[in-house]
């Protein structure tokens, strides 16, 4: 499935509507995802190509999960640290996650 074709992602109880747009530039920082706890949308650079929109979302995934169960200080690294590691425990562990979801 084309990563365009998700609509919204949930972070606990929140839905939140996915945007492919552009992202403006706020100062001299440019983004590739930001999250809107406020109003549950999570924007995503249309410019992406998969993989790399793949990543942003889980890592606007990490960002809205922190500020749910209230882990108020992190950093980008430790949020890029999370995102790589929990895309490589689904991608080496199809049979676990297949698993997690049956017991749901
Ligand atoms: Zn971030």
């Amino acid at each position: 499935m084309s990563i365009r074709k998700i609509k919204t992602l949930k972070i606990g109880p929140v839905k939140y509507k996915m945007l492919h747009v552009d992202i403006p530039a706020e100062g001299d920082k440019t983004f590739l995802g930001r999250i809107y706890y406020d109003k549950a949308e999570i924007h995503v650079a249309k410019s992406m190509v998969e993989q790399p929109a793949m990543f942003t979302i889980v890592h606007e995934f990490f960002h809205g999960l922190c500020h749910l169960y209230g882990i108020g200080k992190h950093t980008e690294n430790q949020i890029d640290a999370l995102s790589l590691g929990v895309i490589e425990f689904i991608q080496n562990n199809p049979q676990l996650v297949k698993t997690i979801q049956e017991l749901k």
